[in-house]
């Protein structure tokens, strides 16, 4: 007999967790199935956010921000940092004691909130039976629900001649646990992943070249903002190569061999270490028996409507493995939505007002629409923007570089999108998510008290720029 739930989750993440826990705060009997294993070999729900990407990321991010501060501006400061070194093997232990953390956090949620939690494989077949395959080995348990959601998360994708070896040619798990700082480094793909973990080995003393296709240096952020950039991150070292093809790699003597096709044609580059960023797809192996119903895109997408409804009935799912942006927030919401929606509560997800980061430093954040968005569809907006240079508490804080830039209907006013690139950008952004959400103007934040000195003013003195009335900067 199968054990019976009211809803099981398939996929422990940060889309899966959360929808676990909030459908089991609505009184629904619930089940997680998880299959990830820590580095320590035991059971560590949270995903790829929470094991191999967010979290760890950014705990090198901020390890790495502080030996690259040390090195080029405590002077300033007076501050004297003679013979500052790295010791890699402590801030590796450092970031997985981070992670153990937190995914000991979701364990802990689980039984506060009495979900049951299983370490294994999940699969999905016909009349929402689940079953598991227990990552101990053990034998197969049978469940069933009356809802099931399918939150199986992503991979990295693979480029062909592009082969991983885990430890010289590796993705984003390999690169969060280099036992050495490598001298050189290649990384193929300068999106958001490629950019955070350059930048990581690139502030410990790596020489990085970022290796990428397209010609323009991140084409989906507004293009005033990836141009300054583009400018900063060059300066920093990061050694960006645009229109840049990577056609295969080879390892040899524990040297990889990059074989790349740029304006000039086909050559070679060398480096100590390479890192395959280009993307990630659904992850959904072993996920669905041949009659569970649930249709996969051309993409291999689960297939899903505007409230995550599979075409199962029943089966909903959420998170990277369905259309929308890769980003755990994303994914957390429509946990948050379908579980309410399965309560008989109304919810809804707006994509958006879904807040994008990249934590280099300065970061980048913002909500809405580029300007060349608003271009291409015709729209009539004006534009206000604000550099940090000229805020004093970036100032203070030897932080004036990158700039808030604010766009807002020419007619109505109402705030259409908002770009950020400077320090603590990923708060900044927070306001500006809200103001959009409650359909704001650039007025309502003109006429909003921001307290000073903050970096907040910059946002606020870009939202009265947009009528030109500005006080710290010309209009
Ligand atoms: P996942 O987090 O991938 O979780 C899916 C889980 O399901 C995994 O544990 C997997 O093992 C499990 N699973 C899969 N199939 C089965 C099955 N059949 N049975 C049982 N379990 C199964 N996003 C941000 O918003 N901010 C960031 O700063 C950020 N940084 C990132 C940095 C890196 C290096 C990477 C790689 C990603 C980053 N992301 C970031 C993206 C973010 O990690 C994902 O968007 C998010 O994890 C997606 O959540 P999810 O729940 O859909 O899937
Ligand atoms: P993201 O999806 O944000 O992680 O970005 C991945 C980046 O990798 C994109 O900008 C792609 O253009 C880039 N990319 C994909 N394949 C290749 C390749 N073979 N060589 C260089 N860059 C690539």
């Amino acid at each position: 007999m199968a054990d019976k739930f009211d809803v099981i989750v398939i996929g422990g993440g940060p889309g899966g967790y959360v929808a676990a826990i909030r459908a089991a705060q609505l009184g629904l009997k619930t089940a997680c199935i998880d299959s990830f294993t820590g580095k320590d070999g035991k059971p560590a729900p949270g995903g790829t956010c929470l094991n191999v990407g967010c979290i760890p990321s950014k705990a090198l991010l901020d390890s790495s921000k502080h030996f690259y501060h040390l090195q080029h501006d405590y002077e300033a400061h007076g501050i004297s940092t003679k013979d500052a070194s790295i010791d890699v093997p402590t801030m590796i232990a450092r970031k997985d004691g981070i992670v153990k953390k937190l995914t000991s956090g979701v364990t802990q949620l689980f039984k506060g909130n009495k979900v049951t939690y299983y370490h294994g494989k999940g699969n999905l077949s016909a009349g929402k039976q689940v079953e598991v395959t227990p990552v101990d080995g053990s034998g197969p348990i049978q469940l069933e629900a009356d809802n099931v959601i399918l939150a199986s998360g992503s991979v990295s994708i693979q480029i062909p001649n592009v082969e991983m070896d885990d430890e010289y040619i590796v993705d984003n798990v390999g690169s969060l646990d280099f036992d050495t700082v490598p001298e050189t480094l290649g990384v193929i793909g300068a999106g958001v992943i490629g950019l955070e973990l350059g930048s990581v080995w690139n502030r410990l003393g790596a020489k990085v070249t970022l290796l990428e296709a397209l010609p323009g240096f991140l084409a989906i952020a507004d293009k005033d903002i990836s141009k300054q950039a583009a400018r900063e991150f060059k300066q920093q070292g990061l050694d960006i190569r645009l229109g840049t093809l990577v056609k295969g790699a080879e390892l040899e003597d524990g040297q990889v061999t990059v074989t790349v096709e740029d304006k000039n044609g086909e050559s070679a580059l060398t480096f100590d270490r390479l890192l395959v960023s280009v993307g990630r797809k659904p992850y959904t192996e072993g996920l669905l028996s041949d009659d569970s119903g649930v249709q996969l895109t051309e993409r291999g997408q689960i297939q899903v409507d505007e409230q995550s409804r599979s075409t199962a009935q029943g089966v909903w799912a959420i998170g990277d493995c369905v259309r929308g942006p890769m980003l755990a927030h994303k994914a957390s919401e429509e946990g948050i939505a379908v579980a309410e929606l399965i309560a008989g509560k109304p919810a809804h997800i707006h994509f958006d007002t879904v807040p994008w980061v990249v934590y280099t430093d300065p970061e980048i954040a913002w909500v809405g629409k580029t300007e060349q968005e608003l271009k291409e569809a015709g729209m009539e907006y004006n534009v206000g923007s604000f550099p940090f240079a000229a805020n004093g508490r970036a100032l203070a804080g030897g932080q004036g570089t990158g700039l808030v830039k604010m766009l807002a209907d020419a007619h109505s006013d109402e705030i259409l999108g908002v770009h950020i690139f400077g320090a603590s950008a990923s708060e900044l952004i927070a306001e500006c998510v809200v103001a959009m959400e409650f359909q704001g103007s650039s007025e309502d934040l003109a006429r909003i008290i921001h307290a000073h000195p903050t970096l907040s003013e910059a946002v606020h003195e870009a939202a009265l720029h947009v009528e030109r009335r500005a006080i710290h900067r010309g209009n």
